[in-house]
C-alpha cells in the first residue's frame, strides 16, 4: 500500500434508506411526511427573487434563527441552525465529544451516531436496549464522555416520557446530553421545558419529517448560549455559510405556519393509530409508537421476505440486516390511501 493510501481516512459510511426514481411506487421506507409543505411555504418558494442567489446568503441565518426563537420561546443565540439535522448532530459530536472517555448511545438507534462516532476519532459504546426496546436508564450512569438519546428513539419508535430524560440529565452533570427529537411533534413531550435547568442539554430537531420539508435541508439545536456559542465557533471554522438563501426563507415562514404542521401531525397520529390496529388483524406485533412510522413484526413470516415481497410490488418499507431487529419492518405512515394499499399486500399473510 503506498504512503498515500495509508493517509487516506477509511470509514463505513451511514447508508440511507433507498431514494428509488421508480414512478408510481409507495414510499413508505425514510420516515417523510406525505402530506405537502404550508401553503404559505409553497407560495413564498415561488416569489423568491432568484436574483438574490448572486449574493452570499446571511451566514447567521437571523431571519431563520429569530422566527425559530420566538416560535419555543428562547433566545435567538440558543439556537443553532443547520443543513438538516445530520448536518446539526455531526457538527455536535465534533464540539462536544472531545473526551477520551466513550460516549454513550443504545445499541439500537439512529445509525449514523456511530457514524459521526467514527469518521472523528470518538470512542463510544452502545448499552444494549432491554428484551422489550426499552432503553436502560441506569446504563448511563457511570462516567462517560457524552450521552445522546433519539426520543421517541429509531427505529423503535418508543417514546419515554420526561421523568426518563430528567434521570439521564440528573446522572450526567458532567457530560453533554444530547436529545435528538427528530420525532418528537407526533405525539411526545418535547425536553425544551428543562433547558433552563441543564446548561449541559442539546435539543436537536428538523424539518425533514413533521414539517414536510426533508428536501430542503434544514435542521436545529436548542441549548444554552454557552453551547450554541460553542457549535458556531466550530462551524465557522469549517463552512460559514451552510444554510442558503432560500431554506432561510422557507424554513422561517414554515415555523411561522406552524398550525397548519399541528393539523398534519394530527392527521398522521390517526393514521398511525388505525394501521397499529390494523397491522395486529394481519398477524403484527407493533412496538408502543410516537412516531410517524411503526415498527412492526409478523407472527411468523422473516421481515427480509416481507420486505422483498412489498418491494416487489411497489411499497417500499425499510429493513435492517442488524440480528437484534431482522425480523421487524420499519414502516413509515403515509396517507390513509397509501396504507391501505399496505394492508391488501400484508393480507395473504395473514
Ligand atoms: C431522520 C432523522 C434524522 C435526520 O434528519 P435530517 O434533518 O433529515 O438530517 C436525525 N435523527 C433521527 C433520529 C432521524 O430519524
Amino acid at each position: 500500500m503506498s504512503t498515500w493510501q495509508k493517509n487516506i481516512r477509511v470509514v463505513e459510511p451511514y447508508v440511507p434508506g433507498e431514494q428509488p426514481k421508480l414512478q408510481n411506487i409507495i414510499k413508505l421506507n425514510t420516515n417523510e411526511n406525505p402530506y405537502p409543505p404550508a401553503p404559505a411555504v409553497v407560495e413564498t418558494a415561488q416569489n423568491i427573487d432568484m436574483n438574490r442567489l448572486k449574493l452570499y446568503p446571511d451566514p447567521t441565518a437571523s431571519r431563520l434563527v429569530e422566527a425559530l426563537a420566538k416560535f419555543h420561546g428562547v433566545k435567538p443565540t440558543q439556537i443553532f441552525p443547520g443543513v438538516g439535522s445530520d448536518d446539526v448532530l455531526s457538527i455536535a459530536f465534533l464540539t462536544f465529544f472531545n473526551s477520551d472517555k466513550p460516549v454513550l448511545f443504545p445499541d439500537i438507534t439512529y445509525s449514523f451516531y456511530k457514524v459521526w462516532a467514527a469518521v472523528y476519532r470518538i470512542p463510544y459504546e452502545t448499552p444494549a436496549l432491554d428484551e422489550n426496546f426499552n432503553i436502560v436508564a441506569e446504563d448511563y450512569y457511570r462516567e462517560n464522555g457524552g450521552v445522546v438519546i433519539a426520543n421517541p428513539n429509531a427505529p423503535t419508535a418508543i417514546y419515554r416520557n420526561l421523568d426518563f430524560i430528567r434521570d439521564i440529565l440528573d446522572h450526567n452533570q458532567d457530560s453533554i446530553v444530547i436529545v435528538d427529537e427528530a420525532y418528537i411533534d407526533f405525539g411526545g413531550v418535547s425536553a425544551l421545558t428543562l433547558l433552563d435547568e441543564y446548561e449541559n442539554l442539546v435539543i436537536v430537531r428538523t424539518y425533514s419529517k413533521s414539517k414536510s420539508m426533508a428536501g430542503i435541508r434544514i435542521g436545529y439545536a436548542i441549548a444554552s448560549e454557552t453551547l450554541i456559542k460553542a457549535m458556531n465557533d466550530v462551524k465557522y471554522s469549517i463552512n460559514s455559510y451552510t444554510m442558503n438563501m432560500p431554506s432561510i426563507e422557507l424554513g422561517a415562514v414554515a415555523i411561522e405556519n406552524n398550525d397548519y404542521y399541528d393539523e398534519v401531525a394530527q392527521k398522521v397520529i390517526a393514521t398511525r393509530e388505525r394501521t397499529v390496529k390494523r397491522l395486529a388483524e394481519l398477524g403484527f406485533e407493533c412496538l408502543d409508537s410516537k412516531a410517524n412510522f411503526v415498527f412492526a413484526r409478523h407472527k411468523s413470516i422473516a421481515g427480509k421476505t416481507l420486505f422483498e415481497e412489498l418491494k416487489r410490488e411497489g411499497v417500499y418499507v425499510r429493513h435492517f440486516d442488524d440480528e437484534r431487529i431482522n425480523d421487524f419492518l420499519r414502516i413509515t405512515i403515509g396517507t390513509d390511501e397509501q396504507m391501505e394499499r399496505l394492508f391488501e399486500l400484508l393480507e395473504k399473510y395473514r
